[in-house]
């Protein structure tokens, strides 16, 4: 995939829309448009890396410090069980950590995307759910 057919760098130049978390110079947190649940979060850096693995140690670090941040403020406003994070990419080549709330074991693996049990939410909730992350202190 190009940069320039790459929906999240769209994102990061605001071509595209998406329900914004967190926002840095280096680093952008969406909500993700399939949640496996409410307040599943994607956090990315943006520069176009395909590979987590491939991004220097600073700009891995910053990632993760705001993931683990996200995840702090995710678990006070929905409260699940636990939250999980998941890194694949096969969907979107640039490098992006999930972030999962978890009420089920099942909620980290893709159990509910085989069984087409995925659940559905508007533009709105999601809209929302970036607000109530946001208002975290
Ligand atoms: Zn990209």
């Amino acid at each position: 995939m190009k940069n320039k057919e790459c929906i999240f760098c769209k994102i990061v130049k605001k071509e595209a829309s998406a329900s914004i978390v967190y926002e840095d110079k280096d680093v952008i947190a969406f909500m993700d448009i399939h949640p496996i649940n409410e307040g599943h979060v994607l956090v990315i850096p943006k520069k176009h890396i395909d590979h987590f693995y491939e991004l220097n140690e600073k700009d891995y670090l910053q990632v993760m410090t705001i993931v683990q941040n996200l995840s702090n403020k995710i678990n006070k406003t929905f409260k699940p069980k636990r939250i999980g994070l998941v890194i694949a990419g096969f969907d979107v080549s640039h490098t992006h950590v999930h972030i999962v709330p978890m009420n089920d074991e099942n909620d980290i693996t893709s159990k509910k995307l085989l069984e087409n049990k995925m659940p559905k939410f508007t533009n709105e909730q999601l809209v929302k759910s970036a607000e109530k992350i946001r208002g975290v202190k």
